[in-house]
């Protein structure tokens, strides 16, 4: 597969290069050129295949110069999807859980069915692209005997999955900048208990001091001559693409030919962009739902046509309060601007605070799963699509544990979340992070003590 940014045509690199770059030179975002068509691959899936074959098997349709495929994903992929049904009557007695664990009603014709991704080390969904990225840049580095250093700057969550993803891959240090004392406690400990290759730098000042010096560093002349500097961000595509695996996984558990949607929780929209990704590469689905909290720039273009980016408003679904969601530029891409193509494919729901609690609230009551956030508005969009689209059948993306959302949950239906024992175990962790100023002066001259 060859890439191309979303802004000039002429600009045409391999995975290797797009993903040590990111963002391609001109500001635009990397994009396959051509689509494969992997109809075959996709009719021979057997029934009931482990997410690390079909992983395996996509690495080498996509990416035939990769050496072994069937390791890379191996290593990429320790953990994997699972999909459950959310039973729509009936109560299940299992007591207060994470929806795939007690859910285990028989899926009606009409019927949502759950992609639970939050099975990963940091429990959401980025994992799967964090981890398959770090595994494709250890194996590049080491193949040119070279050493990199990723630098990103986070509010809490996404660090995290990366910091645990590149956790212990060989010629790679990450350096992850936090704003001190603006994120939580446990989001903390995610970043700074790991140690090894991991460090977790502590900024006296706040999110956006953090974003700003990482950018600052990364055109800084004299680091880049001494450093190799990289950035793991959503927009890479080395994190974007493997989220299409899970789509084709789903796929093909339920085998269905028509009638099959997939509900996607967005806020930068990548991993809509990745299902919509494999459709174009062959996958039988009818359509995708959009979902999203009242961060509802897309749902809008898809109902007008027209895109008007504003500042993000905050909800309790925060992973998705995005006001100009980058990804966009490649949907753009992929349906070469047509706003009909693109809303014929793609269904909006937008869900609001209210109404996510409520559904929190509903859906427990009803089977004793419990929802996170952002989940609950990928599950409401489902069964408002439904109601009007008979004998469907949707797919609802779980994209975080609820454990990880515990004041939210809690006030809503009364019961405190577990935490999953991956994150349980981090609190017990001692600290380890290192107090910066927010200068750049003061992020160089730890990067140049450190790694030059
Ligand atoms: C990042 C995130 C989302 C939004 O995903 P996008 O790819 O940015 O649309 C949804 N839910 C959770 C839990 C997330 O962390």
């Amino acid at each position: 597969m060859r890439f191309r940014s979303t802004r000039n045509p002429s600009l045409d690199v391999g995975f290797e290069e797009a993903v040590f770059r990111g963002l391609a030179p001109d500001g635009g975002l990397y994009h396959p050129i051509d689509n494969p068509d992997l109809t075959e691959l996709f009719r021979g899936l057997p029934l009931g295949i482990a997410f690390e074959e079909v992983a395996g098997r996509l690495v080498e349709a996509l990416f035939p110069e990769m050496a072994d495929p069937f390791a890379i994903a191996h290593r990429a992929f320790p953990f994997a999807p699972a999909l459950s049904t959310l039973p729509t009557r009936v109560k299940s007695g299992d007591g207060p859980n994470a929806v795939g664990v007690q859910s285990k009603g028989k899926p009606s014709p009409e019927s949502v069915s759950i992609l639970e991704l939050y099975h990963g080390p940091s429990c959401a969904f980025k994992d799967f692209g964090a981890s398959f990225l770090a595994t494709v840049m250890e194996g590049f580095l080491k193949a040119r005997e070279r050493r990199a250093v990723i630098l990103t700057a986070t509010s809490g969550d996404t660090g995290s999955a990366v910091a645990q993803a590149f956790y212990r891959k060989e010629n790679i240090d990450v350096v992850v900048l936090y704003p001190s004392g603006r994120v939580s406690p446990l989001q903390e400990k995610q970043l700074t208990t790991l140690g090894d290759n991991i460090v977790a730098l502590e900024v006296k000042g706040s999110f956006d001091d953090c974003q700003r010096m990482a950018k600052e560093a990364f055109v800084d002349p004299e680091l880049s001559k001494r450093i190799t500097l990289t950035s793991a961000n959503s927009i890479n595509l080395g994190r974007l693409l493997p989220q299409a695996f899970y789509y084709v996984w789903a796929w093909a558990q339920l085998r269905r030919r028509e009638n099959l949607y997939f509900s996607v929780p967005s806020g930068n929209f990548g991993n809509l962009t990745a299902g919509v990704m494999a459709w174009r590469w062959g996958l039988p689905v009818s359509g995708f739902i959009a979902a999203t909290n009242r961060n509802d720039v897309v749902p809008e273009y898809l109902k007008t046509g027209r895109f008007n980016p504003r500042p993000s408003v905050s909800t309790y679904s925060n992973a998705m309060d995005v006001g100009n969601p980058s990804n966009f530029e490649r949907l753009l891409a992929i349906f070469a601007g047509d706003w009909k193509g693109m809303s014929a494919m793609i269904a909006e729901e937008v869900v609001t605070d209210d109404e996510t609690l409520q559904t929190i609230r509903e859906v427990y009551e009803r089977t004793e799963a419990i929802l996170d956030p952002h989940t609950a508005v990928g599950y409401l969009a489902s069964q408002r699509f439904l109601a009007d689209h008979a004998g469907a059948q949707v797919v609802s993306l779980s994209t975080a544990h609820p454990g990880k959302f515990v004041e939210v949950v809690e006030k809503t239906i009364g019961v405190r979340p577990e935490l999953p024992p991956a994150l349980s175990r981090l609190l017990e962790l001692p600290k380890h992070s290192v107090v910066i100023d927010n200068t750049l002066g003061a992020l160089s001259a730890f990067l140049l003590d450190h790694f030059a």
